[in-house]
């Protein structure tokens, strides 16, 4: 037996710096979190050698009877951290991430080329829910279904339900997908219930953002509404990598069947038992009072940033926040996410550019998407909170500075090339 450091002291090395990476600097990156240890270890354990193929009880494989109790034990404690009632809801804990979450939950709910409808990627929507450029349909979602975004309004950065309304009835999509990856706001399930069933499609909620929350009672919770229910497990729920797919037993009975075969053998092969296995740690620390508090404390620190931004007079999406994240706009500035991202990496504070409602570019969005979940795991409050928004102002004065002296230098050149009667130059000037 040898420990990592002696079979692989390159690897054990980048771990080691990644590790003092992730708790030198401020991350805040909106979909990561800090898990706890006890998810670690399950996640690094000897779970990770076993094949299981199948759902409890009914497997490809022998040598299950440890498994099967886990996978059971945390598919009871999915249902219970959502406060599911088991004979109404199912869920299957197998999918290896978010992605492949909501793939299998399309395979299982429509056929290829029906058309689906989910939040655009400009508007905060996620790849998985029908994106496509003007150039490409780059996603298996846009790629196997007929994908009709819908958007938020471009003044206030609000779903726009009345647009929604009007094209579902014009499109009749077989799915309505919910969930974002950078929307603020939380969502009006009962009107998108209706919408869904006025045109027979399905209404599936992705909450991989806001799941941690909506378990902790802080957002709205899609269960009441939708059909299906699909998260990842390493956001605001602070577990391991992977995904997770509710679905509805009452409402169409074959959804169940549907779903666990699309997960095996449609989409994937054996579940990833160690990953099980940390995501019901996760489940149970979630149904912990002291999640709760978490989760209230992470909107808490959103709304302190928020509030000192909009201090600075910065444009935000939707003038704030009501969960873990703030998408700034940054185009009123002359900015790119990019810039400001570059900028706040160089300070190891870790932000990701964002597309903003109108943006064209995904490359060079006009936004940043600043998430508090990591930080408040790391015990931040609304003290600490303020210094880091403090820190987020300087990242874009000293963009501003270095833009208006790049700027400054460019019009002397000109000038100067201009007086010597250098004629290019010149006639750029004048244009
Ligand atoms: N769904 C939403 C709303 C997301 O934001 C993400 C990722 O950030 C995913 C799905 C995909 O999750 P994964 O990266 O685990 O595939």
């Amino acid at each position: 037996y040898q420990t990592l450091a002696e079979a692989d002291p390159d690897v054990a090395k980048i771990i080691e710096d990644e590790t003092w990476r992730q708790f030198s600097g401020l991350e805040l990156i909106a979909s990561e979190n800090l898990t706890s240890l006890a998810v670690m270890e399950a996640n690094g354990s000897m779970l990770t050698n076993k094949y299981s193929e199948g759902l409890p009880g009914a497997r490809y494989y022998g040598g299950n009877e440890h498994i099967d109790i886990l996978e059971n034990l945390c598919r009871d404690r999915a249902l219970k951290a959502f406060n599911l009632d088991p004979k109404v809801w199912g869920v299957n804990v197998q999918p290896y991430s978010g992605s492949t979450a909501n793939f299998a939950a399309f395979t299982a709910l429509i056929n290829p080329q029906d058309r689906i409808m989910g939040l655009g990627l400009p508007d905060g929507g996620h790849l998985t829910h029908g994106y496509y450029t003007a150039k490409k349909k780059i996603t298996a979602s846009s790629i196997y279904f007929q994908s009709f975004p819908y958007r938020v309004t471009p003044g206030t950065g609000l779903i726009d339900y009345e647009q929604l309304t009007t094209n579902a009835g014009l499109y009749k999509p077989r799915l309505i997908v919910c969930g974002a990856s950078a929307y603020p706001r939380d969502w009006d399930y009962q009107r998108l219930r209706k919408i869904a069933d006025t045109n027979g499609s399905y209404l599936l909620s992705d909450m991989a953002h806001i799941s941690g929350l909506v378990a902790a009672g802080e957002q709205n919770s899609p269960f009441e509404y939708c059909d299906v229910v699909t998260t990842t497990t390493h956001k605001t729920l602070r577990g391991p990598r992977a995904g997770l797919i509710f679905f509805r037993k009452d409402k169409e009975s074959d959804i169940e069947q549907r779903v666990n075969q699309a997960v095996f053998p449609a989409c994937q092969g054996g579940p990833h038992n160690n990953t099980i296995a940390g995501i019901a740690v996760a489940l149970k620390q979630a149904a912990d009072p002291a999640f709760k508090a978490y989760a209230k404390q992470v909107i808490a620190n959103a709304r302190t940033i928020a509030k000192v931004l909009s201090g600075h007079d910065y444009k935000l999406q939707t003038d704030g926040t009501d969960n873990h994240l703030v998408l700034w706009d940054l185009r009123p500035l002359g900015l790119t996410g990019s810039k400001i991202e570059k900028i706040c990496d160089e300070a190891h504070i870790t932000v990701n550019k964002n597309a903003v409602s109108g943006d064209t570019s995904a490359q060079v969005p006009g936004g940043v998407r600043v998430g508090l979940a990591a930080l408040t795991s790391r015990s931040m409050k609304e003290a600490e909170m303020e210094t880091v928004a403090a820190f987020l102002h300087r990242a874009v004065q000293i963009a501003l500075t270095a833009q208006k002296e790049a700027g400054d230098k460019l019009l002397k050149n000109f000038v100067s090339a201009y007086n010597n009667k250098d004629n290019e130059s010149a006639k750029l000037l004048e244009q």
